[in-house]
């Protein structure tokens, strides 16, 4: 009796989860919408970067619809605590990923770093789950003293205005060099829009000798 006094519920649908069922129900699971770009060669989200910056694969788990479940459950992720959320993405991507032959080059994961001042009001980034289950799944490291965030930016009505003052190459910087020197890096971020993010910390670890890297998201906005 037990496990009824402290019922695992559904993040998605709050429906009381079946034993076997971790953070998302069976019915919620089948609803997400999956891109498949790493098992279709799908290059959606890769081509965002064509003549931009050279990366090697870029996937992500869903895609992102307005008011959809992807949007809920990376809310919750993101605001509510439901750091749960992002472990269960990562599980999910990375076990996929493992049985891929072009992410088993890949040498270490490198979460898009938070500001340290949003870091300590957040209290966790939220990416961290997610990254650190690719890696354990990829069986490699999970570097998160590499790529940091120097400024932070501000409320998203903030942001959009200030966006075309500032360059967002200059918002991080990368330490510890010789820890990525000739590695393949996967950069992991929770949602992709422009892919301004993802190219900014590209950019960072490109300086590096010998670095090249490859993308994965939770969300993709199509
Ligand atoms: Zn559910």
């Amino acid at each position: 009796m037990l496990p009824l006094f402290f019922p695992k519920i559904c993040f998605g649908c709050k429906k009381i989860l079946n034993s076997g069922e971790r953070t998302i129900c069976v019915i919620c699971r089948h609803k997400l919408p999956l891109t498949h770009f790493h098992t279709t060669g799908n290059r959606a989200m890769l081509k965002v970067f064509d003549g931009q910056i050279p990366v090697k694969h870029a996937t992500s788990l869903l895609y992102f619809e307005k008011a959809g479940l992807t949007q809920k459950l990376i809310h919750l992720l993101k605001y509510k605590k439901g750091l749960e959320i992002g472990v269960f993405f990562g599980k999910w991507l990375g076990a996929e990923l493992s049985e891929i032959s072009e992410y088993k080059t890949i040498e270490a994961v490198i979460p898009v770093p938070l500001h340290k001042r949003k870091f300590k009001k957040r209290g966790y980034n939220q990416v961290t789950g997610f990254g650190k289950a690719i890696a354990q799944a990829l069986n490699i490291s999970y570097q998160d003293e590499v790529l940091l965030k120097k400024s932070a930016s501000g409320s998203q009505v903030f942001k959009n205005r200030v966006k075309r003052l500032f360059n967002p190459t200059e918002v991080f910087t990368c330490n510890n060099k010789h820890l990525i020197r000739d590695k393949h890096i996967l950069i992991v971020d929770d949602i992709m829009t422009t892919g301004a993010t993802l190219e900014a910390s590209a950019l960072q670890l490109l300086k590096v000798e010998g670095v090249c890297i490859s993308f994965a998201t939770m969300a993709f906005v199509a």
